[in-house]
Order: C-alpha cells, then sequence, then structure tokens
C-alpha cells in the first residue's frame, strides 16, 4: 500500500512553482520536504536523511547548521534584522566591506600564478588598492546586474565607447535578471528571452574535452591534461577583441567566470587561459568583469595550508585582478541571499559630481546591505580564516580526487573535471567517440533521482552530474556519494562491459 503524501508536501503541490522545473514532471512525484540540516546532512519531514553532494546548489561552504554562523545570525538579530542602506549606514556591513575589500586585494603576481610572500601587486603604481569599492545586493544576478551597469556607463562616460558592447563566453551563464541573461548564451535558457535581451556578443570558451582544437584522442583522465591544441580559443578572443576596437568602439568588457564555467557544465579553463585572456582584454580597452558567484571562497583553489595566506578568489589563482568582481553564493557560507560587486577606483570615480550633474548611481534594492545577511558573512570569512577550514578543504580535494579515479572503469565516462572542491563528470554513449546522449533522454536527471532514492542529493546539468560537497563533507561522505553514484550510473545505463 502506498503511503499517503506528506502534508506539506501536498501545500508544494499546490501551491508552489520550482526553479528551472518542468512542472509537469514535479507534480507527478512526492518532492522532498527539507525540513533540517546539519553539516553535510539535509533531512526531509519524514526522517530521511541525505547528503547535501551540490552544497544546496553551490552555496553552502562549512555545512548546515554550523553553530558559528548561527550564534553570529542571532547576535545580529537581538540588535536588528534590517534597516535600509538608501541614506544610511550600519554595522556589520561597515565591518564586512572592509574584510571583503582586504581578501578582494591579495599580493599577487601578475606574470600567471600566485606568489602569496611578495606584496608587489596588491597596490597598483598610486599606492591604492585594485578593487577598493563594494555594492552590496542581494543575489548573483543582481551582482552581475550592478557590474553590467557599472562598465557600461563608465565606458561612456570615460570617453572610450558611445555605444557600449559586452562579450561573453560561449555556454555563460550570469544568472536570471535580464540584464545577466543578456551576457548568457546557453541556448537552452535564453532562446526564449531573446526578444525582450539587449545583444551580447559571444566568444569560444575553452572546453577542452569537445574543442573542435582539440586534436588528442580522448583518453582516461582530465581532457585539459592531454590536450593537442594551438590555444585556438585565445586567438579567437584576441581577433574580436581587437576587431571591436578596431571599430572605435572597444567592447566595456570581457564578461568571465574565471577558472571554470559553472551552469555550462563544470567547465574548467586550462592554466594560462586566464591571465592571457585578461592580457589581452585589458590591451584592446576592455574592463574585465569576473563572475566569482559560484568560484569565490576558496571552492577552486588548492589549500595553502598556512591560514592568513589563502586566496579567496579564482582569480588571483592566475594573477589576475578584474576591474569588477561579482560575489554571491559563498558569501554567507550559503545561509542567506547576500551578494556584492566589487569595483575599481576608476569606476567608482566616473560616478562622482555635482548632484545636479545626476552621475548617481541610480540602482538599489530594499535589502541592500541586509544586517543578518552581513553578520552570516562575516561568520563565513572568520571559518575561512581557520586553520581547520583550510585542513578540511585539503582533505575534502584528497577525497574526491582518489574515490572518482575508479569511475573511469565506466564507459560511459567521457570526462571528470575536479577544480578544486568542483567536480563535474560528463557522461557519454562511449567514451572512445565522445558520442554525447541526446538531451531528450535525460541521462542525468535520471541518475540523480537514482541517487536521491538512495541518500544523494545534487542536480545535474544535461549529461553532466556535479559534486560540490560542503568542506565539511568526511572521506567517508564522499566514498558514499560516489559509489552510490557509480550504482546509479550503472543502474541507468547498464551493466558495464568487460
Ligand atoms: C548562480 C550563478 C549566478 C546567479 O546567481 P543567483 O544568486 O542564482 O542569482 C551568476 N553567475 C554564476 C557564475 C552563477 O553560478
Amino acid at each position: 500500500m502506498k503511503t499517503p503524501m506528506h502534508p506539506l508536501a501536498h501545500l508544494d503541490h499546490q501551491y508552489i512553482w520550482h526553479p528551472f522545473t518542468q512542472m509537469r514532471d514535479w507534480l507527478r512525484t512526492e518532492p522532498i520536504v527539507i525540513t533540517s540540516g546539519k553539516g553535510a546532512v539535509l533531512v526531509d519531514a519524514n526522517g530521511h536523511e541525505y547528503l547535501d553532494a551540490n552544497a544546496s546548489i553551490w552555496t553552502n561552504l562549512h555545512g548546515h547548521g554550523h553553530p558559528r554562523i548561527n550564534a553570529a545570525i542571532t547576535r545580529q538579530l537581538a540588535k536588528i534584522a534590517h534597516s535600509s542602506a538608501l541614506g544610511l549606514a550600519n554595522e556589520p556591513a561597515s565591518l564586512l566591506a572592509e574584510r571583503l575589500v582586504a581578501i578582494a586585494n591579495p599580493p599577487l603576481n601578475q606574470s600567471g600564478g600566485s606568489s602569496r610572500s611578495a606584496g608587489r601587486e596588491r597596490k597598483s603604481p598610486g599606492g591604492e588598492l585594485k578593487l577598493p569599492k563594494l555594492f552590496y545586493s542581494d543575489d548573483g544576478s543582481t551582482a552581475i546586474e550592478v557590474a553590467l551597469k557599472l562598465a557600461y556607463e563608465h565606458a561612456r562616460r570615460s570617453g572610450q565607447s558611445r555605444r557600449p558592447k559586452f562579450l561573453s563566453l560561449a555556454g555563460a551563464y550570469h544568472g536570471d535578471t535580464v540584464g545577466s541573461v543578456s551576457l548568457g548564451h546557453i541556448d537552452l535558457f535564453h532562446q526564449a528571452y531573446t526578444g525582450l535581451l539587449f545583444k551580447s556578443d559571444q566568444v569560444m570558451a575553452p572546453y577542452c574535452y569537445r574543442c573542435p582544437h582539440n586534436r588528442a584522442a580522448p583518453e582516461r583522465q582530465d581532457a585539459r591534461d592531454y590536450r593537442r591544441c594551438k590555444w585556438e580559443c585565445i586567438g579567437k578572443l584576441d581577433r574580436l577583441l581587437a576587431a571591436q576596437q578596431k571599430r572605435g568602439n572597444p567592447y566595456a568588457a570581457l564578461v568571465v567566470e574565471p577558472l571554470v564555467q559553472g551552469a555550462a557544465g563544470m567547465i574548467p579553463q586550462p592554466r594560462g587561459w586566464l591571465a592571457q585572456a585578461a592580457e589581452i582584454t585589458r590591451r584592446h580597452g576592455a574592463l574585465l568583469v569576473a563572475d566569482e558567484v559560484m568560484t569565490g571562497f576558496c571552492r577552486t583553489n588548492e589549500p595553502h595550508l598556512q591560514a592568513g595566506q589563502e586566496l579567496f578568489f579564482a582569480s588571483h589563482e592566475e594573477g589576475v585582478q578584474p576591474d569588477l568582481m561579482a560575489v554571491a553564493k559563498g558569501f554567507t557560507g550559503g545561509y542567506l541571499p547576500l551578494a556584492a560587486t566589487l569595483a575599481s577606483q576608476a569606476v567608482f570615480d566616473s560616478f562622482l559630481g555635482e548632484y545636479e550633474e545626476f552621475k548617481t548611481f541610480f540602482h538599489g534594492h530594499s535589502f541592500t546591505a541586509n544586517q543578518l545577511g552581513s553578520a552570516a558573512a562575516l561568520a563565513n570569512l572568520d571559518l575561512l580564516d581557520h586553520q581547520a577550514s583550510a585542513t578540511a578543504r585539503a582533505g575534502l580535494i584528497q577525497h574526491l580526487r582518489r574515490n572518482l579515479e575508479g569511475l573511469w572503469e565506466l564507459p560511459w565516462i567521457g570526462d571528470i573535471r575536479q577544480i578544486g572542491t568542483i567536480v563535474g563528470i560528463e557522461l557519454v554513449r562511449d567514451w572512445r567517440q565522445r558520442l554525447p546522449f541526446p538531451l531528450a533522454q535525460r541521462v542525468g536527471i535520471r541518475i540523480c533521482e537514482v541517487m536521491a532514492a538512495h541518500g544523494v542529493l545534487t542536480r545535474p546539468i544535461g549529461n553532466i552530474l556535479v559534486l560540490m560537497p560542503p568542506y565539511c563533507t568526511s572521506g567517508e561522505q564522499v566514498a558514499r556519494m560516489i559509489s552510490v553514484m557509480r550504482e546509479a550510473i550503472q543502474q541507468i545505463l547498464g551493466k558495464p562491459r568487460r
């Protein structure tokens, strides 16, 4: 006999429209209703436990119900939850701004790679920080929207361009507001709204596994490691930027997800791509906008086991300092919606003037610089500064690496890409041909459904399975995530051939 649906699941079915979800499918099965969480474990209304294998859509860093973050929010709550940033400053947002600007301006060695010892590039020749200002907003999409408007106006006011245009990567995803969708190039998500969007240009993204210029035959390892190419992707970027500049209208900005494109399918850039792209972009008069919404707060780096010397952002790992940088998702450790757009002094200055010049940045949100979010973010940064966090992350990276190794035995594994604590596993019909499954077969979705039934939660991107566990995830939990995934792959795609 079938047990009746949980009353909360019933209410959900009755009223709630879910994001990125075919609601006809959703309404066919009883949804999992999460009621609590502890560390890497989520608990549902029936008391079943699940491993949070994608950190609640890439947001959670230190686990659920962390006592330090909970306490910080509670302490702030006893003072005040929210007051407006329109006309008022507040305590946690001011303290947080100082901390964020400090980690957004680490010492960098701009010849590529990081130098944690030298303080050479932290400051520009004028002695100022390169990203000294920040604008708060609520989520990744709004942080990108802010970057977009700032870059647009800056390009016009500096006389660089009268009709500023933007360049972003094939497969890019920068959020779901109309501005951020305009920068995106995922046809499946974005095509429907074409008539509503402004036009932005796209350039080939480095996607070594499926790159037409990669002359290497498939091997049983990350495609970046055996690629054979002549950096054609960089050549194309150079030509596009140069052509636009030659027309007397250089791009306002190149917008990139540094080191790895997330929603495109966890597509990592080969070492050196970002540093080259940044150099070319500047040479052709455009700003560099880094979307660190997914990659920020140590997601991509191999931890430096000396607390206080950590690089928090993916851009910095290639010695690159963008002109604008958007952060969100992990900013509060994944507890509350809060985002920020960091800006260079030059961008900030182009909005200065007498009131009647109306150079003001006319943009803001009701919850800009929210106190509870800021308090959570401060606690998050405290935790990241701790040795324990770096040690946990180093362990997690190793556990992922070790457990993923065994998956190569399966013939449907085309590529396994690991960037720090971010993993994308591309499924194919046959690895020797790199033959993709048709999207309509819903291979990724079906595998994740089986995983959920076995207590492991994650969402696929088409045929790409994603693992991005919270940093607190134990070795045992990682082993479980990956063995459950392996069994689900076999269950859906058949027994492995000998
Ligand atoms: C998630 C994401 C966004 C959008 O953030 P939201 O908080 O969902 O609006 C933008 N850029 C990247 C790279 C993301 O991963």
